[in-house]
């Protein structure tokens, strides 16, 4: 070990074991602490564990004097004791190229590429938030694809990404512009119609990047003209569209509201069903038996309902979502009870990015478990992308994604709205744990995270720690530049722009608070 230890681990800030040791995200050895592990499997939280990471991947889990036992001396330790880890979340339905006026007359004038540019900061503001894996349903000009591969690449940060492209639909449907007379002509690139149309569709957006396909078979709320309780396929079309997606290995995912088409989609064979608002018995006993997926993207009718206002959102599409809230929460409530599968999906872009932790107690409330949440978003989520050999546990051989909260989520799962520290594939894109680093007499104020998720500020208290403060900063910046680093961002979360990181470059995590303290 050498001289480069730098500051009391306990304090919460990342340490080094040694000189010279890799930065997370290089693919040298991590050690994570964890003060508590809840294994998403059992619901059991195993005190006092520790991770061993390489190569984006994790080593080894298991209890920390076993792991520290012969952990390799120049692995980055990050101390989570005092927290809960868990898996990194998956949202199984986002658009994080999309906003919430998708559906206006403004909408029109955006372009693909400007569209994947705002995904950039959508796709962040989800990373954020803990989700460290979606599967984005839906995406003009293949923005979404662009978006992955810029992810993949390390071009911009944001989750993993599973995509579908162009969602594909009916002419005239729940995934048409229907906003423009026939002078236009004009129809979205998803639209196909006839058993030989949406095959060729279902061919054209797998050849483009496409890796799960997105069809509509009832109309929805945020499209003009279109019926959220009426079919837009033929069952030859459906089946169709299935057959060649499965031949091609590729999950269908199918947005369906109404009965009719929610049967239609099942029967089809169809992996998941998104939203599934108006499911009855038959909906549940038929998904039951096939083993679908329900995808209930429950927060947005709370939310959605009370917010949508035009212009944003024109007036017919915030009425149709006001008319069908009550029926949605109390039908979904029902396939809970009923144990249809459920995966986590939020439909983000309903409401605003970085929201999606909200979904957790909106699926409490529907009569899910806390743990059956978690599970939701881990475990399920991963099954439904056929991803679980990569995502949705901690376990060996898995991505290192990981979150880390102050208190026990099976508790309160409301405590998910706010994730203090994200790691994705072993590297920390967030840490605003509170720290002692900015002890009594800190001149700023600071938050402290509560047990219901929001953060409590408090004024500046007695005596002054700040030289030491300074000097152990010091210490710290100088391994930094020493080349022994850890991607550490001490900024807030609120406003990503031009944000600089201690390295001088910009931050991967978010902006302007210093960090905040846990003292009392
Ligand atoms: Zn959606």
């Amino acid at each position: 070990m050498g001289a480069a230890r730098v500051v009391g681990c306990s304090w919460g800030l990342l340490c080094l074991l040694g000189w010279g040791t890799a930065a997370a995200g290089t693919g040298g050895p991590v050690l994570v602490k964890a003060g508590q592990l809840l294994d998403v499997r059992t619901g059991i939280l195993h005190a006092k564990q520790a991770l061993l990471i390489e190569n984006e991947r994790i080593k080894e889990v298991g209890p920390e004097a076993q792991i520290l036992a012969h952990a390799p001396s120049g692995a980055q330790l990050i101390d989570l004791g005092g927290y809960t880890v868990l898996p990194g979340f998956i949202d199984a339905h986002t658009h994080l190229t999309y906003r919430v006026d998708v559906a206006s007359y403004a909408w029109l004038g955006v372009s693909a590429p400007r569209e994947a540019l705002l995904g950039a900061r959508h796709a962040k503001a989800t990373l954020m938030a803990g989700f460290t894996t979606v599967r984005n349903l839906g995406a003009r000009g293949y923005a979404d694809v662009a978006l992955r591969d810029a992810i993949r690449d390390g071009d911009v940060i944001g989750p993993r990404m599973q995509v579908s492209g162009p969602a594909i639909g009916s002419t005239g449907g729940h995934m048409d512009s229907n906003l423009l007379p026939y002078a236009f002509r004009y129809s979205e690139e998803g639209i196909a119609d006839g058993r030989e149309g949406v095959i060729r569709k279902v061919r054209e957006v797998v050849k483009y990047g496409s890796e799960v396909v997105k069809v509509a078979v009832t109309g929805g709320f945020l499209s003009v003209g279109t019926n959220p309780n009426g079919g837009q396929y033929s069952d030859e079309e459906l089946q169709a569209l299935v057959a060649e997606s499965k031949r091609l290995g590729k999950p269908v995912a199918a947005h369906a509201h109404g009965t009719v088409g929610i049967k239609q989609a099942v029967r089809a064979g169809v992996d998941s069903i998104e939203h599934g608002t108006e499911l009855d018995d038959e909906c549940i006993q038929l998904m039951k038996s096939r083993g679908t997926y329900l995808v209930p993207t429950v927060f947005l009718w709370s939310h959605f309902p009370e917010n949508a206002r035009p212009p944003e959102v024109p007036q017919e599409q915030a009425e149709k979502a006001r008319e069908m809230a009550p029926s949605a929460k109390r039908n979904l409530a029902k396939a809970v009870k009923a144990g249809v599968k459920i995966a986590f999906g939020t439909d983000s872009s309903v409401y605003p990015h970085g929201m999606n932790g909200h979904e957790f107690g909106a699926l409490v409330e529907l009569g899910m478990s806390p743990l059956g949440s978690i599970q939701a978003a881990t475990l399920h989520a991963a099954d439904l992308l056929r991803w679980s050999d990569r995502v949705g546990e901690l376990k060996p051989g898995l991505y290192a994604d990981l979150v880390a909260v102050p208190s026990n989520p099976l508790l309160n799962v409301r405590i998910l709205e706010n994730i203090p520290f994200v790691m994705k594939g072993g590297e920390v894109v967030k840490d605003q744990r509170p720290s002692a680093t900015c002890a009594p007499h800190a001149t700023s104020s600071f938050a402290v995270p509560q047990e219901d998720g929001t953060l409590r500020t408090h004024g500046p208290t007695g005596v002054s720690l700040l030289p030491i403060v300074r000097r152990l900063w010091a210490t710290f910046r100088g391994a930094v530049d020493a080349g022994a680093a850890a991607r550490v961002w001490l900024d807030d979360t609120s406003d990503v722009d031009g944000a600089i990181g201690i390295y001088g470059r910009p931050c991967v995590g978010q902006p302007a608070r210093r960090p905040a303290c846990a003292h009392s």
